[in-house]
Formats: structure tokens, C-alpha cells, sequence
């Protein structure tokens, strides 16, 4: 199926800039995501990739304004959803966009779903929310979305708790809670990790079915270059808080440019290869208190690492049209970072 682009002259739908969101430590800010700019342009499905500490999961927080209150703090930069900036917004305002405009989907669902209520209780209360609607209607409109995600006997399953469905069944909940009001961008984060591989492929399948369906953007939050194959148009690697990696995803796959993506690359287990132990990335990322200030933030785990890495701060660059890589193999990425860069 070939999909809808986005019109050159359209704003976009999410675009972030120079974004800096710091946590307090002791008296100190550390920042966790270290001036980040990307877009997600509508009808788009773009995955951010890294691993545990990376940045990923504070840049969709940051978005939903949902950083830990007096800790995690947007110490820079701008978030733009529809041209309008979150950062200026009331929590009246911001509450009428979470949810309604953009929503997420988390990792483990039952942390999400609240135990003590129905499923369909939990559904109807979105709609509620955010629709003028009433109780019957938002009913009839639950058991509807919970059929549209595959949920068998959706009659009944409005009446049942949390903990009495699987944890697929538990993911489905959510992207139908996630999508009650049509959002224009869904945030799901590591959506399929908990669950088990052919789950895992379901539910993948079910958000690109959605997507198509309903026009949305997603941005898909994940440690697995594997998700981002099934379901992604564009790919943004991140690594210590920064964006190291940018490109389509047929061009990340086929020329990898970057040696953090190339070791994650050599991570993804093979179908025609028997190997006894799975690669893995030596050592791990620096903590936030202790990121280096200048170089290269991959250089202690770096395999093709030369002494200038820890002199030269990368700049993201593109090397290529189309792709852009942080690294100083290429040639463009030796050159002072610029500001406002997408
Ligand atoms: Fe490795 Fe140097 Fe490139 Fe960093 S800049 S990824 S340390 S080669």
C-alpha cells in the first residue's frame, strides 16, 4: 500500500526543537535528552531506537508533559504539536490535547489500567472526557472499540477487571483507550515488550492496521530495531540522551552508517545463522551525571574508536541526502553542531 505523504507546505505535526529535558539531582539538573530536534510529519510512523537510558522515553514524556513533578524538568528548546507550543499551554489546555490529540500506550498495561475498575468503565471515561457524549452512548462507542481491536466478546469483556484478561488482551485495552478519540498522534511506548513473540506480531500488526485506519501518526518507542522493521517509515537512533542516527528505514537496514546502530544491527538474532551466544554491546551508557562534555558519547563502547572521538563532538549530520549520522568516520560531522537542525 503506498502511503499518504505529507504536503511540502503542511506544519507538522510534531516538531521539536533543541529540546533539553534535565532531572534534579541533589541541587543539580543532569540532562537526560541533550538538545534533540525531529518531526513527525502526519500519517507517519517514525521509531526512536536505543536502549535503556537513552533518552527515548523522557522525549515522549517531555512531549506529554508528564516528567516526574519537581525532578524532571524542559530546561530548553520548544515543542510545537499543530504549529501551537506545549510548553506555553495551561494544564487545562494540555489536559484537553493528552488523550484527545495525542495519546500513548506503555510497556506494561496493568501499570496503566486502573485495577479497581471495569474495562469499561476505564474506556468510557476517556470518552466522557473528552466527547459530549453520554453514558449509553459511551458505552455502545467501548464495546465498539474494543471489537475494532480484536477483542473477542467485547459485551462481556466491558464488565470484566484488568488482572482477568491476558497481557495481550491487557495491550489490546489500551490501544483501544489510546484511540477512543481518534488521535492525530499515538506515543506507544515499548508497546509489544512484555509480551511474548506472536503477541508481539499481533499487536504490531493491529497499530499499523489503526494507523492506516484512522490517519494517525505514531511514534514508536523501542529497543528493538526488529519492531521498527515491521512497522516504521523513519528511524531516529539515540544514544546518551542524543540523536546519533536518522534515516528511512530500508536505508537504516540496507547501510547502517553509524557503529552504535551497526552493534545493534549485530544484536538482532538471524533466522539462518545458529549461533550459540547472541551479540551484545559492550559495557553501557553513561549516566546523566556523568555524560562527557565534549566527544563523542559512544566512545567508551565505540570498537571504531581513534583518539579525536574524545576531542570532537559529533555534529548530526547528513552524509548522504536523506541520512543524517553523528559520528566523525563522516566527513559533515566534524563540523560545529548547528542549531535548529532537524
Ligand atoms: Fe565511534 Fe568515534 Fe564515531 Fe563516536 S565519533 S561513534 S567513538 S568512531
Amino acid at each position: 500500500m503506498v502511503r499518504k505523504t505529507a504536503g511540502q507546505n503542511e506544519t507538522p505535526l510534531l516538531e521539536i526543537k533543541e529540546l533539553q529535558t534535565g532531572f534534579k539531582i541533589g541541587k543539580n539538573y543532569y540532562n537526560a535528552v541533550e538538545k534533540v530536534s525531529l518531526k513527525v510529519d502526519r500519517r507517519k510512523i517514525v521509531g526512536i531506537v536505543g536502549e535503556s537510558g537513552c533518552g527515548k522515553s523522557v522525549m515522549s514524556l517531555s512531549v506529554m508533559q508528564l516528567l516526574p513533578q519537581g525532578i524532571g524538568k524542559v530546561r530548553g528548546g520548544e515543542i510545537k504539536f499543530e504549529g501551537r507550543n506545549l510548553e506555553k499551554l495551561s494544564e487545562r489546555e494540555m489536559n484537553k490535547i493528552r488523550g484527545k490529540d495525542i495519546s500513548m500506550i506503555f510497556q506494561e498495561p496493568m501499570t496503566a489500567l486502573n485495577p479497581v475498575f471495569t474495562i469499561g468503565y476505564q474506556i468510557e471515561e476517556v470518552l466522557l472526557n473528552h466527547e459530549k457524549i453520554d453514558k449509553k452512548e459511551a458505552r455502545k462507542k467501548s464495546i465498539a472499540l474494543l471489537k475494532s481491536v480484536g477483542i473477542p466478546r467485547p459485551e462481556s469483556i466491558v464488565e470484566e477487571y484488568p488482572h482477568q484478561l491476558s497481557g495481550g488482551m491487557r495491550q489490546r485495552v489500551m490501544i483501544a483507550m489510546a484511540i477512543a478519540c481518534q488521535p492525530k498522534l499515538l506515543i506507544a511506548d515499548e508497546p509489544t515488550t512484555a509480551l511474548d513473540v506472536t503477541v508481539q506480531a499481533q499487536i504490531l500488526e493491529l497499530l499499523k492496521d489503526i494507523q492506516e485506519v484512522n490517519d494517525m501518526a505514531i511514534i514508536m518507542i523501542t529497543h528493538d530495531l526488529g519492531v521498527v522493521s515491521e512497522i516504521c517509515d523513519e528511524v531516529i537512533v539515540m544514544y546518551a540522551g542524543k540523536i546519533v542516527e536518522r534515516t528511512d528505514v530500508m536505508e537504516l537496514f540496507d547501510n547502517p552508517k553509524h557503529p552504535y546502530t551497526q552493534l545493534l544491527m549485530n544484536a538482532i538474532p538471524k533466522m539462518d545463522e545458529e549461533v550459540e551466544t547472541l551479540a551484545t554491546i559492550e559495557g553501557l551508557v553513561p549516566s546523566i551525571q556523568k555524560m562527557p562534555q565534549v566527544g563523542c558519547r559512544f566512545a567508551n563502547r565505540c570498537p571504531k574508536a581513534m583518539p579525536e572521538c574524545t576531542q570532537i563532538t559529533p555534529a548530526l549530520a547528513e552524509d548522504e541526502p536523506g541520512h543524517e549520522v553523528a559520528c566523525i568516520l563522516y566527513e559533515n560531522s566534524k563540523q560545529p553542531e548547528r542549531v535548529g537542525d532537524r
